[in-house]
C-alpha cells in the first residue's frame, strides 16, 4: 500500500497570516520516496543570507527552522533520504524546491514551460537551487484530458499514476499534481492560489498579493475559473483539493 505524508515545510510571517506554510508531500511506495515540492531546504537554513538574499527573506517574511525541512522530516519519520529517487515539482519559485539540493540524485519532473521560464531572466527565480545540477525531465503539452484540464503523465519508475496538471498564471508554467493514491485521487493545486478564499471574494487582500506575484494574471486568472468550475464538477466525487499556502483545505 502506498503511503502518503503531509510536510509543511516553510514558514512565513506575512501581513495576511503570521503562519504561512508550504505543504509539500511525500509518497512512500513499498520504501521508495518521491516528493511534490520540497519548500525551504537545509542549506537554505543554514545560510539564508547566501542563498535566498536579505532582501527577498525580509519582502516574503521567511523565518527559517531546520526542523521544518523535508530531509530533516523525512529522517523523523525514520526514513533513509537517500531513498528519495523523484521530485514532483509544481514550479521553480525558490519557496517550492529551496530542499532539492538535500537530495542530490533525485530526478526532477516539472513542466517545460517552467523550465524555459526559469532559463530565462525572470528576476523572480534564485538560481541557487539548481546550482548541483541535478537530473531534469520535463514535459510538453499532450491531448490528455484530465477531468477538463490537460495532463502530462510522470515517466518513472514509480507505481503511483501522477500528472502535472498546466495551472498556468502564476508563474508561466505553473502545474499543479493530481496523483491517485490507493484509489482516491488528490489534486494539488500549488500556487494556483495561496488561500482558498480567492476563490469565492475577489475583494480580500490576498488577491492583490497573488495579482502581484503572477507572471501573468490574465492567465492566473483563467485558471481560478478553471479550478472554481473543477470544484463544481467534481464536489459530489470523492476529491480532496489542497493548496501550499493554507491548510488543508478538503472536499468531498
Ligand atoms: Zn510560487
Amino acid at each position: 500500500m502506498t503511503a502518503i505524508h503531509h510536510l509543511n515545510c516553510v514558514k512565513i510571517v506575512s501581513p495576511f497570516n503570521d503562519n504561512v506554510c508550504g505543504h509539500c508531500l511525500l509518497i512512500n511506495e513499498k520504501g521508495q520516496l518521491i516528493l511534490i515540492d520540497t519548500g525551504i531546504g537545509l542549506q537554505d537554513t543554514i545560510n539564508p543570507n547566501e542563498r535566498i538574499g536579505q532582501y527577498l527573506i525580509d519582502l516574503v517574511g521567511y523565518k527559517f527552522d531546520e526542523n521544518l525541512t523535508a530531509i530533516r522530516q523525512l529522517e523523523k519519520l525514520g526514513f533513509d533520504s537517500k531513498r528519495v529517487t523523484d521530485y514532483i515539482i509544481s514550479h521553480l519559485d525558490n519557496d517550492h524546491i529551496g530542499g532539492l539540493p538535500d537530495f542530490p540524485n533525485a530526478t526532477v519532473h516539472l513542466g517545460a514551460e517552467e523550465f524555459e521560464n526559469f532559463k530565462s531572466d525572470n528576476p523572480r527565480y534564485l538560481k541557487t537551487p539548481l546550482n548541483h545540477n541535478p537530473i531534469i525531465k520535463t514535459y510538453q503539452n499532450t491531448d490528455f484530458n484530465w477531468f477538463g484540464f490537460e495532463a502530462r503523465k510522470i515517466q518513472a519508475d514509480i507505481e503511483t499514476e501522477i500528472y502535472l496538471i498546466p495551472l498556468f498564471g502564476h508563474t508561466l508554467g505553473h502545474c499543479g499534481v493530481s496523483l491517485k493514491v490507493n484509489d482516491k485521487w488528490l489534486f494539488y493545486i500549488a500556487d494556483a492560489y495561496y488561500m482558498r478564499i480567492e476563490l469565492n471574494d475577489k475583494q480580500h487582500p490576498v488577491n492583490e498579493l497573488a495579482k502581484m506575484s503572477a507572471d501573468n494574471n490574465e492567465l492566473r486568472l483563467v485558471t481560478l475559473n478553471k479550478i472554481r468550475r473543477f470544484i463544481i464538477i467534481t464536489l459530489k466525487l470523492k476529491f480532496t483539493v489542497i493548496t501550499t499556502l493554507t491548510n488543508l483545505t478538503l472536499i468531498n
